[in-house]
């Protein structure tokens, strides 16, 4: 299970203080040691851990009293609510165009679930919001990703934009959304290029289809399996395209949680959704609150 070894951890941490009717400065101190550790064992970004704890210690040590929690609870409020806020606060929405479409273009490095999750996302504005999606396979330099993406439009009965590898991808773009108001779908998921590490080629290629496209949305899809190496494709990906927003994939694996813990600080743009499996069904509305729940047991 995602986070097993942090959530084991804080929660021993936890226990030591929950109960006690008096905290002392010693108390704090040592607690956050003992979650400095386990954070960056998580694989959390340096930095993001040094800021989580100083605001976690400054807030602990000056504590406002609540009646109805004994200080041990208060504390364990205080180091709840700033993972929560860590990870992004609310639960943000996805956009919705004044006029439709919706544009929402996927980005992101080959392997990292990009094909699958361009069909979770149209399977679940479909359900959760009657919405009627077309996808669009802007990947012409692998076949075998157009042929993916049509398998699943299949599976979803949802039709799928494609003119094949030859053509140029921003021209595929421009084509599909004229294409999506002809035949009124509401939203269009565009389904871009990977490679297996950032390169210029690619951010050219990217801007190009963002500019013809001007996305209302652009995600990028992130293995969470990678810890660090997704947070730095994701800064580089925002520095180069300007994200609203990240997938977070494979959370049903056994990740560490670096990557959900540290993207948000590190970009300040917030994870939307997390994969929770290979299944169509099985992508989920990223909720920091629940997440540190999870956490935190
Ligand atoms: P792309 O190259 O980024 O388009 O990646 P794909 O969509 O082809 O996905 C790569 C692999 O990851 C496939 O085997 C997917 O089934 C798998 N995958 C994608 N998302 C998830 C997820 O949330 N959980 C799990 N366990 N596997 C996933």
């Amino acid at each position: 299970m995602a986070f097993e070894g942090l959530a084991e951890r804080l929660q021993s941490t936890i226990k030591k203080i929950t109960g006690k009717g008096k905290v002392s400065e010693q108390d704090i101190k040592e607690m956050s040691r003992e979650i400095r550790l386990a954070l960056l064992e998580a694989d959390v970004n340096f930095k993001v851990v040094k800021d989580l704890i100083n605001r976690i210690k400054e807030r602990a040590v000056g504590q406002e009293v609540m009646e109805s929690l004994t200080p041990g609870q208060q504390v364990i409020k205080i180091v709840r609510d700033e993972l929560t806020e860590l990870m992004g606060g609310e639960n943000s929405k996805i956009a919705v165009a004044d006029r439709p479409p919706t544009i929402i273009m996927m980005v992101g490095l080959q392997g990292a679930g990009k094909t699958t999750t361009t069909g979770k996302l149209a399977n679940l504005l479909r359900k959760n919001y009657n919405r009627k999606p077309m996808l669009v396979a802007c990947d012409v330099y692998r076949p075998a990703a157009i042929k993916q993406l049509e398998t699943l439009g299949s599976q979803l009965d949802m039709p799928v934009f494609s003119l094949g590898t030859e053509a140029n991808p921003v021209d595929i773009a421009k084509q599909a959304i004229e294409k999506a108001k002809e035949d009124h779908h509401d939203y269009v998921i565009i389904d871009t290029a990977g490679r297996l590490h950032v390169d210029t080629e690619l951010m050219t290629e990217l801007g190009e289809i963002k500019k013809i496209a001007n996305p209302d949305e652009i995600f990028l899809v992130v293995d969470a399996m990678t810890g660090q190496d997704a947070v730095n494709v994701a800064e580089s990906f925002n520095d180069q395209l300007d994200i609203s927003g990240v997938v977070l994939t494979k959370l049903d694996g056994d990740t560490r949680g670096g990557a959900a813990l540290s993207i948000k600080a590190v970009t300040d743009k917030p994870i939307k959704f997390a994969g929770m499996g290979e299944k169509l069904d099985q992508l989920e509305p990223f909720h920091p609150e629940r997440m540190a729940s999870r956490i935190l047991g």
